[in-house]
């Protein structure tokens, strides 16, 4: 029996020669591409009675010729998939990679935004005071102590 790669199915109330239900399967192989077969259901343990029958004629030569195509297209089919698949955790990555990146610049962003607003109401506050400052130079002759801490309450605030 040459049917390493297979499916199968139970097929109800069928009983092997040792009592157990047996099993139908496909062979997927390039010999016995898709010929069905049935044996014991036990065929997994060491221990089982060994029934195995075909069910399919033998696969004619034109379609073990085709099969043997059909297994090479699916086997590429399968390592295009792992590599895609490979490409696509890898992209993930990437992915998440840009995404981190990205939170960082908005973190940035925000910071300097925040600086740059501070920044302007230094300036604005600067030029406010000296603005003062000015008009208590005029004002010097005419001005009272009082008026002088006014004005540095004022600049302060
Ligand atoms: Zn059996």
């Amino acid at each position: 029996m040459s049917s390493s790669s297979s499916t199968s199915y139970y097929a109800n109330g069928y009983l092997c020669h040792c009592g157990a239900r047996f099993v139908v399967r496909t062979a997927w192989t390039i010999g016995n591409f898709g010929r069905r077969f049935r044996g014991c259901s036990k065929y997994k343990v060491q221990e089982h009675c060994g029934y195995f029958e075909w069910i399919d004629p033998p696969t004619c030569v034109r379609g073990t010729e085709i099969a043997a195509k059909i297994i090479e297209k699916s086997s590429k089919l399968e390592k295009s998939v792992l590599i895609a698949h490979e490409m696509e955790v890898v992209a993930r990555g990437m992915e998440a990679k840009a995404r981190e990146k990205e939170m960082m610049a908005r973190k940035k962003e925000k910071m300097y935004m925040h600086a740059l607003v501070v920044s302007w109401c230094l300036i604005v506050v600067l030029l406010v005071s000296f603005w003062y400052i000015g008009q208590v130079g005029k004002m010097k002759k005419n001005i009272e102590p009082a008026m002088i801490t006014h004005c540095v309450v004022v600049v302060l605030l």
